[in-house]
């Protein structure tokens, strides 16, 4: 999904004529694709870019990938509304009460003040920031594109990623940064995937 979205993203989208980016898809999982020299990296066993799995804390959670404390098990949209799930549960005061939990709803309740939304979208961040700032520095590419249903949280997500890939990557890479929101709606991906499908058709 992640490629395929950054497919449709570099030939319709926001990275129209960008050779380097990071596209980060975040959504009910987390995803990376990096795009060199205007190709999109696969790896030799077509496996890249699982920064969903880059283990953030050895103690933390299990993850469907066997391993725990992956960033995919704090920042997920399954992980946000799980989380918001079990703090309502257990008594925390918040807006969230009294209707469907589900990252609309966060998003939404977060930009009206609610403390908890607002905790829950913005720790994503900082934990997405962290992963963001190492990828920065691996890669050399400061130019990021977010894509996924979390893109909707627009600043609340964007800026916390931003404070901490200014503070935890290479400055000659925090001083070139950009960030991007993708301008494509959630159905790229299927368009993205027929589009590679009939690319390795006629090639
Ligand atoms: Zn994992």
């Amino acid at each position: 999904m992640c490629r395929t979205v950054a497919y449709v993203e570099q030939n319709q989208g926001v990275a129209r004529n960008l050779k380097d980016f990071l596209y980060f898809y975040l959504d009910v999982g987390i995803g990376l694709s990096i795009v060199l020299d205007g190709k999109i990296y696969r790896g030799p066993f077509g496996i890249s870019g699982e920064i969903g799995h880059f283990i953030v804390d050895e103690n933390g959670p299990s993850c469907g990938c066997g391993n725990r404390g992956c960033l995919e098990v704090f920042t997920s949209i399954a992980a946000i509304v799980r989380n918001a799930r079990k703090f309502i549960e257990s008594g925390v005061q918040s807006s969230l009460h009294n209707q469907e939990i589900n990252i609309e709803n966060i998003i939404n309740e977060a930009r009206r003040g609610d403390k908890l939304s607002y905790r829950l979208i913005t720790e994503s961040g900082e934990r997405i920031g962290a992963v963001a700032a190492q990828v920065i520095n691996f890669t050399g590419i400061p130019l990021i594109i977010f894509g996924g249903r979390l893109k909707h949280a627009n600043q609340l997500l964007t800026e916390p990623i931003q404070h901490i890939i200014k503070k935890n990557s290479l400055s000659v890479l925090s001083q070139k940064l950009e960030m991007k929101i993708s301008s494509l709606d959630e159905w790229a991906g299927a368009l993205g995937a027929s589009m590679l499908s009939l690319l390795e058709i006629i090639q």
